[in-house]
């Protein structure tokens, strides 16, 4: 099923979601909705979606950054954003640890905020721990583009927005940013 996905301005977007429960998680309710999330998130198209973003304030986002969805982005452009096929999966309860050597700048978008983009400053590497979709513990090390989707999941599951991180001069219209930024240096947003 596809869930309706709100947009910036719901309340539920800037409140403290609630942890998950071994017991909860194990429900039929939260496995019918970590299937749905799935199918939204894959329908939208996205590589993240956070269940505050369906208007649930839970501690609980889902992942998938296919093979696909970077068929046609060039090698280059790839490998400068340390992005490789992540698999799907559902972190619950996270807590992130982000490593301090400094932050990369990207262009990042949000289902929450569609049709716009902005740079924003991220952590190079992560460290999280969190429960799976099974309720059993997990650490998850990354770096790249993965590093910098799961801290953008785990901002929505505290109520922060790319929006309260990004370097406001590049806030843009995705159509602007293919057609005048798209490849080019980001240092014009400094
Ligand atoms: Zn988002």
């Amino acid at each position: 099923m596809r869930l309706k996905i709100v947009q910036a301005g719901e309340p539920v977007l800037r409140e403290r979601a609630k942890p998950l429960s071994k017991a909860e998680i194990a429900s039929r309710n939260i496995q019918q909705l970590i299937e749905w999330m799935r199918e939204t998130m894959h329908d939208a198209p996205g590589v993240g979606l956070a269940a505050p973003q369906i208007g649930l304030g839970l501690q609980l986002a889902v992942i998938e950054d296919k093979a696909e969805y970077q068929r046609d982005i060039r090698p280059e452009v790839l490998k400068e954003r340390g992005r490789k096929p992540v698999a799907f999966h559902a972190i619950i309860n996270p807590e992130i640890t982000l490593d301090d050597s400094g932050q990369v700048s990207f262009f990042e978008g949000c289902l929450s905020l569609a049709g716009f983009t902005a740079v924003v400053p991220r952590a190079p590497k992560v460290t999280v721990r969190c429960l799976d979709h099974k309720g059993e513990p997990r650490e998850i090390r990354a770096a790249g583009w993965y590093g910098r989707i799961l801290q953008h999941e785990i901002d929505h599951l505290h109520g922060t927005l790319y929006i309260d991180r990004m370097k406001s001069r590049s806030f843009m219209p995705l159509e602007n940013h293919n057609r005048f930024w798209k490849e080019k240096p980001l240092h014009s947003f400094e």
